[in-house]
């Protein structure tokens, strides 16, 4: 008889787990909501497993792959980003790690969009004069005005997957658009939206013309309106671009006082104290943030100031938090059915055993021949 495979998951990712065990896997799942200690972690790997699932909010490194020395075959990330993996380390052992891109773009850019228009029209503010029986009168500008995103210029930095959604949603509400990356530039999908613009302009669907090109940062920040940050968090050693607080003192003071920033990428790619600087002594306009140099957001962290609540938003963490995507058992929909689906490819051999050809695995290069 083969052994059964077994699997840690550091965290339920729902029924995706039930169709491995239906496959005759041995799975173990964290039962607390919060991220068990690493020591749990190294531990489970020390124990013999083949496969381990996690999340960003897992440190995998050195420690893990040595402990799992001689049994632990594939590290699943339930995650786009990877930034809690050490890269490096997982090629030195040799262990091919997964991750869930694509399933979650679509969602992550819509939610971008929409606390980038939450933050324009202030609608926090707006609620809580409702709920707090504020609302005296009707005014036409009292006690506050919005601003509209229509029509409007929003940066895009980093146009990968996510950021090309975004300036499909972008494109959507006659945004102009400033588009902004160092190392991959999709100037066909450009030139596509600008076509569609132009369409939608000549048929008298969009009254202004409507322009995307791509620039140099300083042109997107200086030029824009919104600024809507879409890159990986990649550290000095990790990178020849390095996002590792990419928008600090110097940024802000690039970006117009009538500018927003949002920010659903990783939370160190924005120095969160020079941010609520700029807040405070309002050299940009307003900023809405998914993500933290630390999670959950500490108590005392200067963004909770309530110097600048009307003007920050603060959201847990929750892009993805989507049920489809973040539950689907089916890998062209779910994180969690595209997870498992790159867990299997690797334990049981698909695509003839060929890492460098299986779609989810990240780190191919520890494995080109
Ligand atoms: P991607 O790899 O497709 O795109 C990232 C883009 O950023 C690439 O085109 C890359 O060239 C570019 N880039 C790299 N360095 C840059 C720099 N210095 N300046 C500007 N651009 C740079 O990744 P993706 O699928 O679009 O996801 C982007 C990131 O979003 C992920 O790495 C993840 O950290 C984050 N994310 C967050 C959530 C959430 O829940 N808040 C959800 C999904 C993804």
């Amino acid at each position: 008889m083969t052994k059964r495979m077994r699997v840690f998951a550091t965290c339920d990712i729902g029924e995706s787990i039930s169709l491995l065990r239906d496959r005759g896997y041995d799975v173990e799942v964290y039962p607390g909501p919060e991220a068990p200690p690493k020591s749990l972690i190294v531990e489970k790997s020390r124990s013999g497993i083949d496969g381990l699932i996690t999340t960003l909010r897992d440190a995998v490194d050195a420690e893990l792959f040595d402990a799992g020395k001689g049994s632990l075959k594939v590290v699943a990330q339930y995650a786009v980003g990877f930034d809690n993996i050490n890269r490096a380390d997982a090629n030195r052992y040799h262990i091919p790690f997964t991750n869930t891109a694509d399933v979650l773009t679509e969602a992550t850019a819509e939610f971008a969009f929409f606390m980038m228009g939450a933050l324009a029209r202030k609608l926090w503010s707006a609620e809580h004069l409702t709920r707090e029986n504020k609302w005296g009168f009707w005014h036409p500008y009292l006690p506050f005005l919005g601003d509209e995103v229509t029509g409007k210029t929003v940066a895009i930095i980093g146009t990968g997957r996510i950021g090309l959604a975004m300036i499909k949603k972008c494109a959507g509400f006659d945004m102009n658009i400033l588009c902004y990356d160092p190392a991959y530039q999709n100037h066909e999908y450009i030139t596509a939206i600008q076509e569609t613009n132009d369409l939608r302009h000549a048929r008298g669907i969009c009254r202004e013309k409507t322009w995307i090109k791509y620039v140099t940062l300083e042109e997107a920040l200086t030029g824009a309106d919104f600024v809507s940050v879409h890159v990986p968090l990649l550290r000095e050693e990790e990178s020849l671009t390095p996002t590792y607080h990419l928008f600090n003192e110097e940024t802000f003071r690039k970006m117009k006082p009538t500018a927003f920033l949002v920010n659903t990428s990783r939370g160190p790619v924005v120095d969160e104290s020079a941010l609520a600087k700029a807040l405070r002594e309002k050299r940009i306009a307003g900023a809405a943030l998914d993500v933290y140099e630390r999670e959950p957001l500490p108590a005392d962290s200067p963004l909770r100031d309530p110097a600048i609540e009307d003007r920050c938003r603060l959201l847990p963490h929750f892009a993805s938090a989507a049920k489809i995507t973040r539950l689907s058992t089916d890998p062209d929909k779910g994180m969690a059915g595209r997870c498992v689906q790159g867990l299997i490819d690797v334990l049981e051999g698909n695509y003839g055993g060929d890492i460098t050809k299986m779609p989810y695995v990240v780190n191919k290069e520890a494995f080109a021949k």
